[in-house]
């Protein structure tokens, strides 16, 4: 008997934390925290958990997302074991800490007792790590069940992961957040050459018409002619990125064109936890699917917002600004920034990827020249004189390529969860009407489904 229960993350981009049951064996796919949420709110709930065995937890990769919880999981179930890639316990040693300090802020700690930095720093030491294509084995003293794991790199960041499960001939396999065809630097994911029985798969991008997305190259001759026209005007560019992921794919790309004479040559801005995450990368460049593989991210000449004393020196000469959150959410480097850029009529701000409709980077992206926005209910209403120019860069797949993912791996049984409703329908409806005969499930938050 196979129990799936999604703690958060169904129906929604969300906290990502699916629970399986498989005879006895309990293993969570994922623990992250929800993004827009705040405080214990922002948590998986993780009190479903209770009277079920709990064994394991797997993470598919270091976004907030899908991995943030885990200190307060393991606050309340120390047994369970912990398994990531390697990469991805290397980017977690750098942001759990931060998780962990953000809460803090949020919540009264007699209601739940918050980790102090040793316990994060011993959580980070017991995190097992399994390469990519190699298989390992889950078991419980509870059950006779074994059940064989394996990750497969799923191109969407550093160390990300689709994570394979064989029970007694029967496969489970779970995309966490999954590319299928090349950035700049990742190359894309692998996928099990087997039948598969149940998928379970997000579904990010199933709302949006694949259309309007350009392929990367197309993309980046697009982002780059935008550029350097504000640039030749004498602007300055701020891009709004996250520190993981987007901050290393858009500087590879900005620096990569500008060595092909394709981008004017201009100081490009960093900063915050991203230069660390940079090395990530750079020391596993080898080992993951990558293209450039001799490009040391660390080595493009990059200054420092850190070390800015004052915002106006970023409009003295032309420059490139990729500064994090990359949904430009309240307090962060891109949102401040973002109120600079506003007044300044020759500069832009270039969004590159995709932004929840609840965050004050999808109220930027929607507006242009002239109109007056608010960010927040903090702030007054300002008219925006910069321009604002939206690009897709995406880490995720297209809606088709799910499709296309169904047809390789031939489920009977597909699961949709990390998508808003509309693209759980579209991609629902688009599974059910090419095959017939396989059974889809939209799975909802707290509600168990049950397989033999
Ligand atoms: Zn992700």
């Amino acid at each position: 008997m196979i129990e799936f229960l999604p703690l958060g993350g169904a129906g929604e981009i969300g906290a990502n934390c699916y629970y399986l049951n498989i005879n006895e064996v309990g293993i969570i796919l994922d623990c992250g925290m929800h993004p827009q949420l705040t405080g214990l709110n922002s948590l998986p709930k993780f009190e479903l958990l209770e009277d079920k065995p709990t064994d394991y937890v797997l993470i598919s990769h270091a976004h907030q997302d899908h991995l943030n919880a885990l200190p307060f999981l393991i606050k309340k179930f120390p047994h369970i074991k912990i398994i990531t890639t390697p990469q991805t316990r290397a980017v977690a040693e750098l942001t759990l800490h931060n998780a962990i300090s953000i809460l803090k802020r949020q919540i009264d700690e007699s209601e739940f007792e918050i980790y102090s930095r040793d316990e994060v720093d011993l959580l980070i030491k017991s995190i097992n790590y399994k390469s990519c294509n190699e298989k390992f084995v889950l078991s419980s003293l509870n059950s006779d069940q074994e059940i064989e794991a394996e990750f497969f790199d799923a191109g969407h960041i550093i160390g990300s992961a689709g994570i394979l499960l064989r029970i007694n001939g029967q496969k489970i396999f779970f995309t966490g957040d999954i590319n299928l065809f090349s950035q700049t630097i990742l190359s894309g994911a692998d996928l099990p050459e087997e039948k598969i029985d149940i998928l379970i798969t997000e579904t990010t991008y199933g709302a949006t018409d694949s259309s309007v997305i350009n392929n990367w190259e197309k993309e980046v001759d697009r982002f780059s002619s935008a550029i350097n026209k504000v640039i030749n005007n004498g602007g300055s560019v701020l891009i709004p990125v996250f520190a993981l992921g987007k901050l290393q794919e858009m500087l590879a790309t900005i620096w990569l064109q500008m060595q092909r004479n394709k981008i004017t040559n201009v100081d490009i801005y960093t900063g915050g936890i991203g230069n660390k995450i940079n090395r990530i990368y750079d020391y596993n460049r080898y080992v993951v699917n990558r293209n450039e593989k001799e490009l040391v991210i660390s080595d493009i000449p990059q200054k420092s917002l850190n070390e800015l004393k004052d915002f106006d020196e970023l409009f003295k000469f032309p420059s490139i600004v990729l500064a994090s959150s990359g949904m430009m959410v309240e307090s962060t480097n891109s949102f401040m920034l973002a109120k600079r850029w506003f007044h300044k009529k020759d500069s832009a701000i270039f969004t590159v990827g995709y932004m929840d409709p609840s965050t004050p980077g999808s109220i930027i992206s929607k507006a242009g020249r002239g109109d007056k926005i608010q960010l927040t209910e903090r702030d007054r209403k300002v008219e925006i004189r910069c321009e604002i120019k939206n690009f897709r860069f995406s880490a995720h797949s297209k809606r088709e390529e799910i499709i296309s993912l169904v047809n390789k791996l031939n489920p009977e049984i597909i699961i949709l969860v990390h998508g808003d409703k509309e693209a759980i329908d579209w991609v629902g409806a688009s599974v059910i009407k090419q095959f017939p005969d396989k059974k889809v499930f939209a799975a909802v938050n707290y509600k168990s489904i049950l397989f033999d």
